[in-house]
């Protein structure tokens, strides 16, 4: 039927075990084994996809090309490896059953009783299945833990998934936790074994487990999880804790993970290929620099808020031999008297995007302040939002400019949710008003952008066009745009219709880094390819940190 094999990766225990890293990080060890690899997230949760859930509660929402809004694990697939994520690697419980119901409601089942098994079933195998696309294998991660009642029709669906394509297609890997307690003096296995006591209650026998722990784990321990486990010992694998998360691949390889896994579903690889892996670990363990990059936002306490964008301003580093340092700050705790001293150690500003007015005027102060005191400012989405706002109002003479998501009866709309514009990617007319639903109505996904020759951000890319991916509602107010070159402000990024803004940037005499983009460019980072502008923020970091 297919030669493509499904690796189900599952967890125990807990959550937060690093599930989406281990995915990844197969991902990555099979990938330089030379297979095409593809990597899909089943979420037991209802929401349709993430799109709409708050940051605080379930961190980043990641943007793929296609536009779907997904887990942001996703991210982490494709920060290991070169798959591309689309639509088709990410479901929600909630997905699954809209288009089932969706289905019931056209008649498709023909008068039948739609029950769990086999309609949502089903759907998910078809689900998993369409992720396939000529790919060797498939990995599909399986959100929550065992024992939860959520995940249990994903955990019936895999099962059953096996009979469906033959067992030497399917392996299952399982994650769980081997604490050390200090008091014994020793780790502990028990949770492990009861979590596969319970994975198997439901039908599915583990092939590898991963054992997440803080040391590598003797041969004993291994011996007694296999007995109790009923895997051989060399299927019982550490994922020992690590400082720098892209080590998980050379530690996984180093425990024989991936020759495992090759032996168990009869494919034949060239050796892992992990040269790269390992200079890229050895150059961020190892940096001859630092700076400081002060983060100024609203979900400053859950750093997975900005998943992608910690990882890409990491990346901007690596190049430079240089550690970045986070510094988050509430922008609900600045304002123009304490700013100077709450960002006095930053060498570099960034404001990333975000929704809703909290914290907004801090976020203003520190465009202001990095503006007036020539330190290098990245604003991202609502941090160029903020950025063409305080220029506006400080430098513009528009008093009071604003963008009407926070004040709707601003004089100086400077940013406003454009009510119709052409959409060159579905070729339709778009409409919108403050009226319009949430979910799934803002540009989303990879939009094209001309760059403006001599500008910063045409000598960061070095390239005339780009594409990067958005996820917003508000725009540029192109009524102010000649108010605003004329005072200095210079458009350095435009839909190749000239008719949206996507990155502005001030003139070079007058600052040495300032950058507002509409995109989000730290979605398309990688560790071994790191992105042009965190790159170009990061080195002009370093020299105002040098100075
Ligand atoms: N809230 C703003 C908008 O909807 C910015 C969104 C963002 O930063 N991603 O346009």
């Amino acid at each position: 039927m297919t030669n493509t094999k499904y690796i189900f990766v599952t967890g125990g225990v807990l959550s937060s075990l690093g599930k989406g890293l281990a995915s990844a990080s197969i991902g990555a060890l099979l990938e330089s084994r030379g297979l095409r690899v593809t990597i899909q997230k089943l979420d037991p949760y209802i929401n349709v996809d993430p799109g709409t859930m708050n940051p605080f509660q379930h961190g980043e929402v990641f943007v793929t090309d296609d536009g779907s809004e997904t887990d942001l694990d996703l991210g982490h697939y494709e920060r290991f490896t070169s798959a591309t994520m689309g639509q088709n690697n990410n479901f929600t419980t909630g997905k699954i059953y809209h288009s089932v119901i969706m289905k019931e409601r056209r008649g498709d089942y023909l008068g039948g009783t739609v029950q769990v098994i086999p309609h949502i079933t089903d759907e998910i195998k078809n689900s998993i299945l369409l992720a396939a696309d000529s790919m060797d294998i498939v990995i599909v991660e399986i959100g929550g833990t065992i024992g939860d009642i959520e995940s249990l029709p994903f955990l019936e669906a895999i099962r059953q998934f096996k009979a469906d394509i033959g067992k030497e297609n399917v392996l299952y890997i399982h994650l769980t936790l081997v604490p050390y307690i200090a008091t014994a003096g020793e780790v502990k296995t028990k949770p492990t074994q009861h979590s596969v006591k319970e994975l198997r209650s439901i039908g599915i026998q583990p092939d590898i487990l991963l054992c997440r722990t803080n040391r590598f784990l003797s041969e004993d321990i291994k011996s007694k999880i296999a007995l109790f486990c009923n895997v051989s010992m060399d299927e019982v694998i550490t994922a020992k804790d690590v400082d720098c998360i892209y080590e998980v691949p050379l530690i996984f390889n180093k425990e024989g993970l991936d020759s495992k896994i090759v032996e168990l579903l009869n494919i034949w690889t060239r050796a892992p290929r992990l040269q790269a892996w390992k200079e890229l670990v050895r150059k961020m363990k190892t940096p001859e620099h630092s700076v400081t990059i002060a983060v100024v936002g609203k979900y400053t306490d859950l750093t997975e808020s900005y998943k992608s964008l910690n990882e890409a301003l990491s990346h901007g580093g690596i190049p430079l031999n240089c550690r970045v340092n986070l510094m988050y700050v509430d922008s609900e705790q600045i304002d123009a008297d304490n700013c100077k001293d709450m960002l006095s150690a930053a060498d570099g500003i960034l404001v990333p995007g975000g929704f809703g007015f909290r914290g907004i005027e801090g976020k203003i102060c520190a465009a202001s302040h990095a503006r007036e005191n020539r330190i290098p400012f990245f604003g991202i989405c609502l941090g160029m939002h903020v950025a063409v706002v305080e220029f506006a109002r400080n430098v513009a003479g528009l008093k009071d400019a604003h963008s009407s998501e926070i004040d709707s009866d601003t004089p100086y709309p400077v940013i406003y949710l454009m009510t119709e514009w052409f959409d060159e990617k579905t070729q339709t007319l778009q409409t919108r008003d403050i009226h319009s639903e949430k979910g799934g109505t803002m540009r989303l996904g990879a939009y094209p952008c001309s760059l403006e020759k001599g500008t910063l951000a045409s000598e960061a890319y070095t390239a005339e066009s780009i594409s990067e991916r958005h996820r917003h509602r508000y725009e540029f107010n192109n009524a102010y745009k000649s108010r605003l070159e004329e005072n200095g402000l210079v458009v350095s990024g435009l839909s190749p219709d000239g008719q949206l803004v996507e990155i502005v940037e001030f003139k070079r005499k007058d600052h040495p880094w300032f950058l507002g983009c509409q995109f989000h460019p730290e979605f398309k980072s990688r560790p071994m390819n790191p992105h042009p502008l965190f790159k170009s923020f990061i080195k002009a970091a370093l020299v105002n940190g040098e100075l």
